[in-house]
């Protein structure tokens, strides 16, 4: 798998994004990090190992489906790739598996992470279960009184969930923990980051993992639906699964990538997470990318009704795709995410989870705006972990 389109320079920017703003301590680790990350995926048997576990666990190549009802009402194709069927119901567990092998291969006995809505986590306990690493996940108090179920499924698998109670009791705090967790246990732990997000080189080595969707994708538009996309979508949330899919088509020219950010209630800081759009270069976790701030430059809250896309940050290779004009950012609130949900379950059959309906929202504005068109969205996950909250806060009428 030769995947990685654009690298990150020896300083790990990817051009005034990304680097490495931490301790002395943790570079020379994430160096080793690096090394061994690279090494590894030249390997065969690494490589063999991977694909057989894609294949046989999770379930991939993820089909690419026509959605033909929705491409009859909105006058456009509309092409689903189908990341919601694979084994946990995401795309995250494309990086677990990649993080908790690489780990292994490092001789490290444990993985430590962090989780939102606990879709990592639960992808990053089922990696940890089949390789027999120990695995500690940090969770906002918050969220695990939100995401239930989930946090019963970490458990079961083995997993032991540390509650967070600073601050929002939510992701942001989680990250800040798990981080300083890391940072006390690095020589025995890896740090599982839960998208293309943080110090250098952990946005490369989730996105190097992300890349199979979109080379998947590439390969079956062509093969089963005569050729490329007019356009490619994804929602962001750190970013993971629209670098997955935007790698395996950013280098045709006549595909437009388009990712879609979360506006939430309103575009008032705190109401939203669209980091591109309203966010200032600055410092978070680790890495300098496009973040939520005051005028002052503190960190504000990240909002979006999808718990999986409120991160105040972004990737920086979605930074710099947005200043080189390689890929646009638009944005879609809550209530057309909401509807959007709905649509595709009445119209498909197919429930979508609440990250991935901003993108399938903004494949049925675009259809306003054009028609005859082929149009890519990236399911990156299934809604079962929204129905409860979906039926309690916006039911159907
Ligand atoms: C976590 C999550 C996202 C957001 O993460 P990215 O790194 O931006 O992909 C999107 N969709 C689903 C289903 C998720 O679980």
């Amino acid at each position: 798998m030769n995947n990685l389109n654009i690298l990150a320079d020896k300083n790990g920017f990817f051009g005034n994004y990304g680097g490495q703003f931490i301790e002395q301590d943790l570079k020379d680790e994430l160096q080793k990090i690096e090394k061994a990350f690279f090494e590894i995926i030249k390997d065969k048997t690494f490589q063999n190992e991977l694909d057989y576990l894609m294949k046989n666990f999770v379930g991939r190549p993820s089909p690419i489906y026509f959605a033909k009802n929705l491409s009859k009402k909105l006058g456009n194709e509309i092409y689903l790739k189908r990341e919601d069927l694979n084994h946990t119901g995401a795309h995250k567990i494309n990086h677990c598996l990649g993080e908790a092998l690489l780990a292994k291969k490092m001789g490290k006995t444990k993985v430590i992470g962090e989780t939102g809505a606990g879709q990592h986590g639960l992808a990053l306990a089922t990696a940890s279960a089949l390789l027999g690493l120990q695995c500690d996940i940090y969770m906002g108090e918050v969220d695990i009184k939100k995401a239930k179920s989930n946090v019963d499924k970490m458990r079961l698998l083995g997993a032991n969930i540390i509650a967070v109670s600073d601050g929002t009791k939510s992701l942001k705090e989680a990250v800040d923990a798990a981080l300083a967790a890391y940072k006390k246990d690095f020589n025995n732990s890896f740090y599982a980051i839960g998208s293309v997000v943080g110090p250098h080189p952990f946005p490369t080595i989730v996105e190097y993992f992300q890349t199979r969707i979109g080379i998947e994708a590439n390969k079956q538009m062509k093969e089963q639906y005569n050729g490329l996309p007019n356009y490619v979508i994804a929602c962001v949330g750190g970013g993971s699964n629209a670098i997955g899919i935007f790698n395996g088509f950013v280098n045709e020219k006549e595909v437009q990538l388009i990712g879609v950010e979360p506006l939430g209630k309103s575009e008032k800081i705190g109401e939203n997470a669209a980091s591109i759009k309203y966010g200032k270069d600055g410092i978070l976790h680790g890495f300098k990318c496009k973040v939520l701030q005051d005028e002052f430059g503190n960190i504000q809250d990240a909002y979006s009704v999808a718990c999986g896309l409120d991160y105040p940050g972004i990737g920086p290779k979605h930074c710099h795709l947005n200043e080189e004009k390689l890929a646009k950012y638009e944005t879609i609130g809550d209530s057309e995410a909401i509807s959007a949900f709905y649509e595709l379950s009445k119209t498909e059959g197919i429930i979508p989870a609440l990250e991935s309906s901003h993108a399938i929202a903004y494949a049925i504005k675009l259809s306003s705006q054009v028609q005859n068109k082929k149009i890519l969205v990236n399911l990156s996950g299934r809604g079962d972990k929204d129905v409860d909250f979906i039926m309690e806060n916006y039911p159907l009428c």
